[in-house]
């Protein structure tokens, strides 16, 4: 069946890429379709009808054909809102596309996924707030980690399966590793029990919910070591934006 009816959906932008003469392509993160990929026509003319309802950090009610396969269309935005400190911020800027690229990696195109649209829009709504970046991201990186297929045990030891108060990381074991159980691991992360008990707590709270996380500098850098050790010998991706938020961990440094 062709599906042709244009109906109207809640959608966050992703990204946007100039294609053909002047047209783009949107990538939308939609409630009730997961991932689509939309055509705008002659959406970088001046005066483009649509323009606006499509800048960069743009969310909220839109219409169009949602296609099943192929390209969707977009005719109208109708209740567009933009995160405007993400927008005016470089740094912000750069936390926002990380966490959408990253999910746009982990989540499958055409399939909805309400619990990831309400949790990237709680995501960027902290963000657009003032809410810590890093922190954000942190939680956003750890909990998406099953959809890569790397689902670290955060609840006991993942050698032995007991509840124990110390515990280290163990990528050999996929997990936490009780204090009796170290000598398995000798290449064991030798993480702080502060840097613990912060993976423990973002593994497992719910986004909406967040209120008021203050993590020190140091345990920061520790986790920020810990997920990039993770991600790139687990998952594996290699996102531009990632390199950049890398390079600005470093000015931040110099
Ligand atoms: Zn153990």
């Amino acid at each position: 069946m062709v599906n042709t009816k244009s109906r109207q959906f809640r959608g966050i932008l992703l990204y946007r890429l100039k294609y053909r003469e002047s047209d783009m392509l949107v990538k939308f993160m939609t409630a009730t379709a997961g991932k689509k990929m939309f055509l705008v026509r002659r959406a970088t003319k001046t005066h483009a009808p649509l323009a606006s309802v499509i800048l960069p950090f743009s969310y909220g009610t839109y219409e169009g054909v949602l296609k099943t396969n192929g390209l969707s269309y977009l005719d109208s935005g109708n209740q567009v809102h933009n995160f405007e400190q993400i927008s005016n911020d470089i740094i912000l800027n750069a936390y926002a596309t990380y966490i959408m690229g990253l999910l746009d990696q982990a989540l499958p195109d055409s399939v909805a996924d309400q619990h990831w649209f309400k949790n990237l829009y709680y995501a960027l709504t902290f963000i657009n707030n003032g809410f810590d970046p890093e922190i954000i991201t942190n939680i956003v990186e750890i909990q998406l980690l099953p959809l890569f297929g790397v689902a670290p045990e955060w609840h006991h030891c993942a050698a032995c399966g007991l509840d124990k108060s110390v515990y280290d990381y163990s990528e050999k074991y996929g997990g936490l590793l009780c204090a009796a159980d170290f000598a398995l691991d000798s290449h064991r992360m030798h993480l702080d029990q502060r840097t613990i008990y912060y993976l423990r707590q973002f593994s497992a709270i719910d986004m909406k919910k967040i209120t008021h996380i203050q993590v020190n500098r140091e345990t920061k850098k520790k986790l920020r070591q810990v997920l990039d050790k993770i991600y790139d010998s687990s998952v594996g991706i290699n996102l531009k934006s990632k390199h950049f938020l890398d390079q600005m961990d470093r000015w931040k440094l110099d």
